[in-house]
């Protein structure tokens, strides 16, 4: 519903700004129509259409201020920088920016410039504002802010543009602050989106981030009474340098606190001081966390309420964060460098179970999908982590790689951020008895690449890299038929792209010699250019055929109806597909109309159940993600199955064995993983019903994440496929599109649609 809403939302945007005429020159100082937006909820409360306005105004009538766009939302809002500092920074900037860089570069330089009072600086503050659209407090606590420091010249004030650089997200998710939504217009929560950055919100985020290695980051929240200040519970992710995280957060904490004690009706509690468990920061998919593998002292801060004096307590706590780090100036900017020290030094190195390297591997011999591998690479850089690559070949723990691998050095300023994006994560089911959040990412395993932790020092030419080479996309010169192979994500795209223009396309069901299972197969006669452009627009090795003799199951563009959250839908139409949102209502009325009913939900309505029963034993597929829809297909007795399922928090990466002979799982290692949120598993596969990966039959099967009672999941399947009637269905015990975050499983589910498909 949130979908349709922002969907209605933006056309009426549209609409309104083509009709209103421009009142600035400048470009982002254009008026915004009233976007039908919910009424104010206090006084002080600022309309998003308000903001360029009341940005302008401040802008022209104070010197200490600048505001820059730095993006636009997913439904296409402007995102506003506003930096303020005293009006002799201004200039400066440069050389503040020019000193960060000897800090990531050369700390030790960077420390002795501090120590002699050579160096000219100012520590930066960042504030981000609203992430969750219907905490609205954030907003205007920040612009209150933002107006004192501009207007006002008292002592506090006085001392924090002296030493202080305030950079403020004045509004990081401007659908949600529009439909008074928690998330953006496509559905998604931001501040759980900073490890997979799937959302324009985040990434601009990321890039002020990496631009600024703010010293402080604040993330304005609500709604918890009494105020809720991190630092957090345990457990805290080994990857931050934690001890100097510790050190001044909970000084800094108290302060914020104290002043909202002082001249506020509130109190506050740290769950760090005040709480065992409960409100971890092991994650790094919330803005704060993230921002601490970045330097920052990070804050998640949840006003009590959404009021006047909601604003009050975000204002007083957010204007002391910035008091106390102009007094602690120095020692906290010490030990923020200190940070890029350890790291360029490989202080503590084994201790903290960082590896020499990472390597990720480019040839074929070594790596699975090399255009993912690519991805990720691109990933790294984005994300400020240095890379290399080899110049020439080079042997690692044994093993011998070709020029052109790529080398993730460990000994770099922001180490720990490499490490929590590559490593294998941790199993911390017993660390703690439960989590708020996720407790496993590993983007190598999520994303469908191969990486290798080297431990020993190796000797190998290496080069800086600042963007990653991605496959030459290639034809062969002469086939009969085309062959896509079914090996990554883009040759999905690649399908659906030529669904779109109405050519035959054809995906191979059984084994093709030299491409496996679920090729994708085009007559090469009169398509050699439109197969050329798509193997160089999605780096796609093209293989070629002169005769077939195998299966081939012709295909055409899915009319897709999702009855699943955001993700699914976001993820299908990445790929390509047309997929369209239908409520439990449309279901019962409508889903004869389609091809495929992808599914997460447990709807236990007779109606519901029998039109989707009717629907697949008619020819329809189903494709059903996760336990609840595993449950769905059991009770409509879509499958002859039974199931199981874990907690509803349990999650985290796990390994399987893959089917690489079934269509769902075509060309995935048979060794391969899975993600898992509320895990579901089969207890019973009976007749007509196929296997497509097993959860493997060992104690260890679970990676890294928080499931305690996983035993009960061990050697069980969790895909599994059949018929009904006319149709097919497909269930994930797994979560291959959770929140976009693992895209090394789209291509499964992207199958599962193709073999569901009549
Ligand atoms: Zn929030």
């Amino acid at each position: 519903m949130k979908k349709r809403l922002g969907l209605i939302l933006l056309s009426v945007v549209l609409t309104l700004s083509l009709a209103v005429p421009t009142a600035f020159a400048a470009p982002y100082w254009k008026t915004s129509a009233d976007y039908n937006e919910t009424s104010a909820p206090y006084d002080s409360f600022t309309y998003y259409s308000e903001i360029a306005e009341t940005l302008r105004e401040i802008d022209t009538t104070s010197n200490r201020v600048q505001v820059e766009v730095i993006g636009q939302s997913a439904a296409g809002h402007d995102l506003f920088l506003v930096i303020v500092s005293d009006p002799s920074a201004g200039g400066r900037l440069g050389r503040y920016q020019a000193f960060r860089n000897t800090m990531l570069k050369d700390p030790e330089k960077a420390h002795e410039m501090m120590e002699k009072g050579n160096a000219d600086f100012k520590v930066p503050i960042f504030i981000n504002a609203s992430i969750h659209g219907n905490e609205q407090t954030g907003t205007d606590a920040a612009l209150r802010m933002l107006k004192t420091l501009a207007y006002e010249d008292t002592e506090e004030v006085q001392k924090i543009l002296e030493n202080t650089i305030v950079l403020i997200n004045i509004c990081q998710n401007p659908d949600g602050r529009i439909a008074n939504t928690r998330s953006n217009s496509v559905g998604t929560d931001v501040n759980r989106d900073f490890i997979t950055q799937s959302q324009p919100e985040s990434r601009i985020t990321v890039e002020q981030i990496v631009r600024w290695n703010p010293m402080i980051f604040l993330d304005l929240h609500g709604f918890v009474n009494p105020m809720l200040i991190e630092p957090c519970t345990p457990p805290h992710n080994p990857n931050y340098e934690y001890d100097l995280y510790i050190k001044w957060a909970l000084d800094q904490a108290e302060a914020m606190g104290e002043a909202v004690r002082e001249n506020t009706p509130y109190n506050y509690q740290i769950p760090y001081r005040d709480s065992s468990a409960g409100w971890d920061d092991y994650p790094p998919i919330f803005t704060p966390m993230y921002s601490m593998y970045h330097g920052a002292y990070g804050h998640t801060l949840e006003t009590p309420s959404r009021s006047e004096g909601g604003v009050d307590a975000h204002y007083h706590a957010i204007m002391a964060a910035a008091t106390f780090a102009a007094e602690n100036k120095m020692e906290m900017f010490h030990d923020q460098i200190e940070i890029y020290k350890r790291g360029i030094t490989s202080y503590f190195q084994d201790e903290k179970g960082f590896p020499e390297a990472y390597i990720i591997p480019v040839d074929k011999e070594n790596q699975m999908d090399p255009v993912q591998a690519a991805r990720v690479v691109d990933f790294l850089l984005f994300n400020d982590i240095e890379i290399k690559e080899a110049r020439r070949p080079f042997t690692a723990d044994g093993v011998e790689y070709p020029a052109g691998t790529y080398v993730v050095m460990m000994n770099q300023p922001k180490r720990g951020l490499a490490n929590t994006i590559l490593w294998e994560g941790e199993d911390i089911s017993y660390d703690i008895s439960s989590m708020y959040d996720i407790s496993g990412w590993n983007i190598p395993e999520t994303w469908g690449i191969n990486r290798v932790a080297v431990t020993s020092e190796f000797d190998a030419q290496l080069t800086d890299v600042d963007k990653a080479g991605y496959p030459k996309g290639t034809i062969p010169a002469q086939a009969e038929y085309y062959v896509i192979p079914n090996n990554t994500n883009n040759a999905i795209k690649a399908v659906n792209r030529l669904l779109d223009l109405d050519l035959p396309v054809g995906m191979v069901t059984g084994e093709l010699e030299g491409f496996g299972v679920g090729a994708f197969l085009v007559p090469a006669k009169g398509n050699n250019q439109i197969m050329g452009a798509l193997a160089k627009e999605y780096s796609l090795e093209i293989g070629g055929v002169s005769e077939i003799d195998v299966e081939v199951k012709e295909l055409r563009k899915p009319k897709i109806a999702v009855h699943t959250p955001w993700d699914a839908e976001f993820v299908l139409e990445n790929m390509g597909f047309d997929v369209e949102y239908l409520s439990e209502t449309s279901i019962r009325n409508n889903i004869q109309d389609y091809d495929v009913l992808v599914n997460y939900y447990n709807r236990t309505n007779p109606t519901t159940r029998n039109a989707v029963r009717d629907f697949v034993s008619g020819g329809g597929g189903y494709v059903g993600l996760g336990a609840n829809s595993i449950a769905m297909a059991s009770g409509t007795g879509l499958l002859d199955i039974s199931y199981n399922s874990g907690g509803s928090n349990d999650n985290g990466i796990i390994r399987v064995i893959n089917d690489p002979d079934a269509l769902v799982t075509a060309n995935y290692p048979v060794e391969g993983f899975g993600f898992v949120y509320r895990p579901g598993w089969i207890t019973h596969v009976g007749e007509g019903v196929s296997i497509a990966a097993t959860i493997i039959d060992s104690t260890d099967f679970f990676m890294a994440g928080h499931w305690r009672t996983r035993k009960d999941a061990q050697g069980s399947p969790v895909i599994v496929y059949g018929d009904h009637g006319d149709g097919k269905a497909v269930v994930f015990g797994t979560e291959p599109v959770f929140r976009a975050h693992p895209e090394g499983f789209f291509r499964s589910v992207a199958n599962a649609i193709f073999y569901t498909l009549n």
